[in-house]
């Protein structure tokens, strides 16, 4: 039995991650997502996603080509999502129909926000939704068994997702981080990591955004800290206090209104991400963010904004989209004017995350932040730690694991290069035992 991997998208580029690991004469598909930069270009050029098809977004380069796994559809018996990032979820409801056979398995969490994704842009599929609880192994196929192991990442219930074979466990480690101290959700299970790599690990498809950084990621409880550093200890009593971050980074926002309590700010989520995820999170009960106020439409969103503005802003902390300067997000359009908004002197403004280090969001973020400061408003940036696990994470997840084999995924040349060096130095062998293959390129495992 020959057991291959087939990079579909995300191995060349950041985002719309997808794999096809073939076991003989079955296999599996890790990951469907979108390519969110060019989602973003598509709408503003004109474009609408309803009415075009699957094939023009696939050209567009929106989604991931699976053109280059055709004759290896039948074999699928199952699609796989590690987590509820849409760069990793997104592009499933266009894809997965080509594969109408193969359920859609993941977490309960990750599960809610691809319905809700899916049904914002009216779009039903032929797959069966299977939700698997993480560390519970699910028997697929005849030779195929699938394990969600729980790791943190920046949105909950994310995973490492194990592939158990009769020849041995291929991991699919795309997006977490190595966190003793998580603020949401359980530690992640290293435990079961080192115990699979006390076995047979014959390969490990990693995440590689990071491998260029020399350093350990640092905890969630450290951004906590950060955030309540700067909610806490700024001057800010008389003035707006609205911070960002990512809407699926719910234990991030689940800080933010523990500190808003006790400025006794009370916590109104703006933006339609916020809500998806939010809403997800209280369907299946892994937070509870009651008295605060969730508002995703944008005609309601409208409507709040001009209510708040030039209100008493002191008893509002506003949470909303935007940190990354997306033109549709709700800060940019407070800032540009088309929500009406007035921001005062000294109001405050909390970028809880990172720019996602490719264009064009270190533009759209510049241009955001020039336009805050001409406002004369206090700006923090990188209230934030990562998700994402820097160099010397990756080396700790490899010593834990033990693979025969180390393929990095979710990059750029940069990003694969600076990682194919780690694992050389850990003893690997370029294109013998770590290997940097790119979308559509096939790779025998074992
Ligand atoms: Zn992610």
């Amino acid at each position: 039995m020959e057991i291959e991997f087939i990079p579909v998208g995300g191995y060349g580029e950041v985002g719309k991650n997808m794999g096809l690991l073939r076991v003989g004469d079955e296999a599996v598909i890790l990951d469907m997502g979108l390519f969110i930069p060019k989602a973003v270009s598509f709408e503003e050029e004109g474009g609408h996603r309803e009415r075009a098809s699957t094939l023009e977004l696939i050209k567009y380069g929106m989604i991931p080509d699976d053109r280059v796994i055709e004759k290896y559809k039948q074999e699928v018996k199952a699609i796989v999502l590690s987590h509820a990032h849409l760069d990793h979820i997104a592009a499933t409801q266009y894809l997965a129909p080509h594969y109408p056979q193969a359920p859609v398995i993941t977490t309960p969490f990750s599960m809610e926000v691809l319905k809700t994704t899916m049904s914002d842009d009216n779009i039903k599929i032929p797959n069966q939704l299977k939700p698997l609880n993480l560390n519970h192994p699910l028997k697929i196929s005849k030779n195929i068994e699938i394990e969600l192991i729980n790791m943190p990442h920046s949105t909950p219930q994310s995973s490492v997702v194990a592939v158990h074979t009769p020849k041995g466990t291929v991991l699919y480690g795309n997006d977490f981080k190595l966190d003793e101290s998580p603020t949401l959700g359980q530690k992640g299970n290293v435990k079961r990591l080192k115990q699979l790599g006390k076995g047979n690990v014959i390969a490990a498809i990693v995440d590689a955004l990071y491998a260029p950084i020399h350093s350990k990621t640092p905890s969630e409880a450290i951004a906590k800290s950060l955030l309540k550093n700067v909610m806490l200890g700024s001057e800010n009593n008389h003035n707006a206090l609205i911070a960002t971050t990512f809407g699926s980074h719910l234990a991030r926002l689940k800080s933010m209104i523990e500190f808003s309590r006790k400025l006794d700010r009370k916590v109104v989520f703006l933006g339609r991400s916020m809500k998806k995820y939010i809403d997800a999170g209280q369907k299946i009960g892994i937070i509870n963010f009651a008295g605060t106020e969730v508002l995703g439409y944008s005609n309601m969103v409208k409507r709040k904004v001009k209510k708040l503005s030039g209100k008493s802003l002191d008893k509002y902390t506003i949470i909303c989209t935007g940190g990354q300067g997306e033109s549709k997000a709700v800060l940019t359009k407070m800032v540009s004017g088309a929500l009406e908004f007035k921001f005062q002197k000294e109001d405050s403004v909390i970028f809880s995350n990172k720019v996602i280090p490719t264009e064009p969001n270190i533009t759209s973020r510049k241009k955001l932040e020039e336009k805050l400061e001409a406002k004369k408003v206090r700006i923090f940036k990188d209230v934030h730690s990562s998700g994402h696990m820097a160099r010397e994470d990756i080396r700790d997840f490899i010593k834990m694991t033990n693979p025969s084999i180390v393929i990095p995924a979710q990059g750029d040349h940069k990003m694969f290069s600076a990682f194919s060096e780690l694992a050389e130095n850990m003893g690997y062998k370029k294109n013998k035992n770590v290997f940097t293959p790119k979308d559509g390129e096939k790779l025998k495992i074992s």
